[in-house]
């Protein structure tokens, strides 16, 4: 059965209207149902500002999608939890409190513990604002309503009788009450926060309960947010409380992160979603202190990630772990296709990462300004959260998504978890991703069709984008305004576009700098109504995993195209018919190509975005670049004091020498870091290219994915065609925080060929 009709068919079965209000009343009656209890909108009086954003988004307000797949997800996912019955959610909550409890339990992980409750009341919340729609409205406050009303006497306010107010947990309520009081103007939520804050506190301050636990280390951001909006200290002072001082200040002082880890025996390593959701609570540190070390620890925090984490996706975490230096290229064959087994297998935790990310991002791109940061943002809308199979009815979700060079499927698992909640979030924020606006200039970060309307000093504007990016190559923003005003427009010049924008203004091509990774700037005086078209390159291209020479993904813009079976009648939509670059060579892919549609020698596959994949069907997101073989360290040549074990040969002797002789255009070399490892030099063709660092903290170690055997790479790609020697020399000495001087060489790959 199609999934969307299944999606269809449930919310129109089970759509009610719950609430305070009538379906048809307006934000302003809506605000009015509010009661007695809300005071005018003087609350925001007591707001706070420490740091001034350099750029403002449209907050979930101001900005409208238009018809697109990203829209078709907003519509399908809003209809789906608009169907969930109140009763069943509250279920729960009531029985708790012994009161009349109808309904039934939605089962999984939220009849535990209610888990994803406060993230519905955020995500009703943001919906609400960026849609407009009372009902969502009045969902988000009956819930919140009848919630407070099972709250015990002493603030408990948990879904089961114990368990249900762990640090974790009480994070997602705090967003979702914060969310409320924010989106919604709504300060009966204040009186909630308070009183389960006030539970919160006398439990950790009373010793009732270990002080820090279970991803205490995301909680500053929303509590941070509470006091921004208050004013009210008690929320800064409960936040403070849960800095993740240690972690954070790694990232604030570039100091590798896997030094705070205890020894590898401890069994830990850094859960990837909320080892990323935590930066979110330095930048709200941030925000609140107007410390700059915070604001370094997000930032060289993103750099990181992006150098050591990230898939072409814009995922991260195999297996929710952050990985190891080098570890990356390892986890894309280590963790295989998911064979429909109940052991999850996965490279990226998809809606809690993308949420996690999202934010992150937005925070980024409000302290600084930068627009290539929106980058990150574009590609989890493509492959993130936007590539995601719909749920089914019973509340499972492709909890996470597949990478492996074996091939991978989108398989569902998991039962109402953390990933259904964060869900409805993510898709309440979309339309607070794409524009942003300071006081002169209106700033577009992703090219999807959406409408926003911005008022700035000098009057109002309306800019529609006109497109079917990424699925075409042009950009349309039709641009109205009252009267005729100066201004800037500013578009985000995208990192995979190596700058190349062709632009024009009402049909005439118009000269501008388009760097990639920046905004580029139309500043000038703009008449009642104007049209700005935005031409980019799409052409296919191979982009490798970070920076190592393999595997490589394929992209068309920002999409991540995966190799799959024809879909028989069906074009992914991606035009490719043009300017095919490299795949020829090393997809092995014949060269007949069709639009959209490469055909193999044995069995007909295509390349289509990974959006585009079905649930079940088999893809390939990653390949091998062409031409590789693989050198044993045996094959290598010694001098001096080597060793050998059954993984390597290793010295620690200086001038110790490796030499490797082969034909080529790139090499990396391979190895085995450790705690002990040290330094040598290598020289290429008698050059000296670079010195080598084997030291690496060798203590991450998770149940799911032990990490605790680092891998070393140490690459060199373009050089001329034809035969090379490589010479390691070990230098005996030791970097700073290492134990030993020793080099592990286990082998080498070469890649024949200077493309990929
Ligand atoms: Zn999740």
């Amino acid at each position: 059965m199609d999934e969307d009709s299944l999606l269809g068919r449930i919310s129109r079965g089970q759509r009610l209207s719950v609430g305070c209000g009538s379906a048809r009343s307006s934000v302003g009656e809506l605000r009015c149902t509010l009661g007695t209890t809300m005071p005018p909108l003087s609350y925001m009086k007591d707001k706070i500002t420490v740091v001034e954003d350099v750029l403002q988004p449209f907050q979930c307000a101001g900005v409208t999608l238009l018809p697109s797949r990203i829209a078709d997800q907003v519509a399908s996912v809003k209809a789906y939890y608009m169907g969930l019955h109140p009763n069943d959610i509250l279920r729960g909550f009531r029985a708790r409190k012994g009161d009349w409890a109808p309904g039934k339990e939605l089962g999984g992980a939220y009849s535990e513990s209610g888990l994803c409750f406060g993230q519905w009341l955020s995500g009703f919340a943001r919906l609400y604002k960026s849609t407009g729609d009372p009902q969502v409205g009045e969902r988000a406050l009956y819930l919140m309503r009848e919630w407070a009303k099972t709250i015990d006497q002493d603030g408990y306010f948990g879904y089961t009788d114990r368990g249900g107010d762990n640090q974790y947990l009480f994070d997602k309520y705090v967003c979702g009450l914060v969310d409320i009081y924010e989106f919604m103007e709504c300060a009966e939520a204040l009186e909630v926060l308070a009183r389960i804050t006030g539970y919160m506190e006398r439990k950790c301050f009373d010793g009732e309960t270990t002080d820090r636990n279970h991803e205490w280390y995301t909680l500053p951001e929303n509590l941070y947010r509470a006091y921004l909006l208050t004013g009210d200290k008690r929320y800064f002072d409960f936040a403070k409380r849960f800095e993740y001082t240690e972690y954070w200040d790694a990232f604030a002082n570039e100091e590798d992160p896997f030094g705070i880890l205890p020894p590898p025996e401890k069994r830990e390593g850094f859960h990837a979603y909320s080892h990323v959701n935590t930066f979110s609570s330095a930048a709200m540190a941030y925000a609140a202190t107007g410390e700059r070390k915070y604001l370094d620890t997000v930032v060289n925090a993103y750099n990181w990630l992006k150098e050591t984490q990230l898939y072409a996706t814009g995922g991260y975490g195999p297996e929710e772990n952050l990985v190891v230096p080098d570890g990356l290229p390892d986890s894309l064959i280590d963790i295989k296709r998911n064979h429909s087994d109940v052991d999850l297998r996965f490279h990226f935790e998809t809606s809690c990462g993308s949420w996690a990310a999202f934010k992150m991002a937005k925070y980024l791109m409000r302290f600084t300004g930068q627009a290539h940061y929106g980058d990150w943002i574009e590609r989890l809308m493509y492959n993130g959260v936007g590539a995601l199979s719909p749920m089914n009815e019973y509340g499972m979700i492709q909890y996470g998504s597949n990478y492996s060079v074996f091939g991978a499927q989108k398989m569902r698992s998991t039962v109402w978890f953390c990933c259904q909640g964060s869900l409805l979030q993510n898709i309440g924020d979309y339309s607070s991703l794409i524009f942003f606006k300071d006081e002169e200039n209106l700033y577009v970060n992703l090219f999807l069709p959406a409408k926003v309307h911005w008022k700035h000093s000098q009057g109002e504007v309306i800019v529609e984008q006109e497109t079917s990016f990424p699925e075409e190559s042009t950009v349309r923003l039709k641009i109205q305004c009252a009267s005729s005003q100066y201004f800037g427009l500013r578009f985000r010049v995208p990192g995979w576009s190596n700058g190349v924008v062709q632009v024009q203004i009402n049909g005439e091509a118009y000269s501008v700098d388009t760097v990639a990774g920046q905004w580029a700037t139309l500043q000038r005086n703009w008449d009642t109504t104007s049209v700005v078209e935005l031409q980019f390159d799409m052409s296919i291209r191979g982009e490798p995993l970070t920076s190592y020479l393999s595997p490589v993904a394929v992209l068309s813009g920002p999409v991540v195209l995966a190799k799959a079976s024809v879909r028989s009648g069906h074009h992914g939509g991606i035009p490719v018919e043009s300017a095919l670059r490299y795949p020829a060579d090393w997809l092995d892919i014949e060269s007949e190509v069709r639009l959209n549609r490469f055909r193999q020698l044995h069995y007909d596959q295509e390349l289509r975005p990974l959006y585009d994949i079905r649930r079940g069907e088999f893809y390939q997101l990653y390949h091998t670049r062409h031409g590789e073989e693989s050198l044993c360290a045996d094959s290598f040549e010694y001098s001096g004091d080597w060793k050998t074990n059954s993984f390597c040969r290793y010295t620690a002797s200086a001038n110790a020498t490796c030499e490797i002789k082969f034909e080529g255009a790139a090499i990396c070399l391979e190895g085995i870091r450790g705690e002990d490892g040290g330094m040598a030099d290598i020289y290429i063709d008698s050059e000296h290219k670079d010195t080598m660092d084997q030291f690496a903290y060798t203590r991450a170690r998770m149940p799911r994915y032990d990490q605790s055997s680092v891998p070393f790479r140490w690459s060199i790609d373009g050089l001329s065609m034809g035969e090379h020697t490589v010479r390691i020399v070990a230098k005996g000495q030791k970097g700073d925080r290492a134990t030993g001087s020793i080099i592990r060489l286990s082998g080498a790959k070469v890649y024949k060929l200077r493309k990929y």
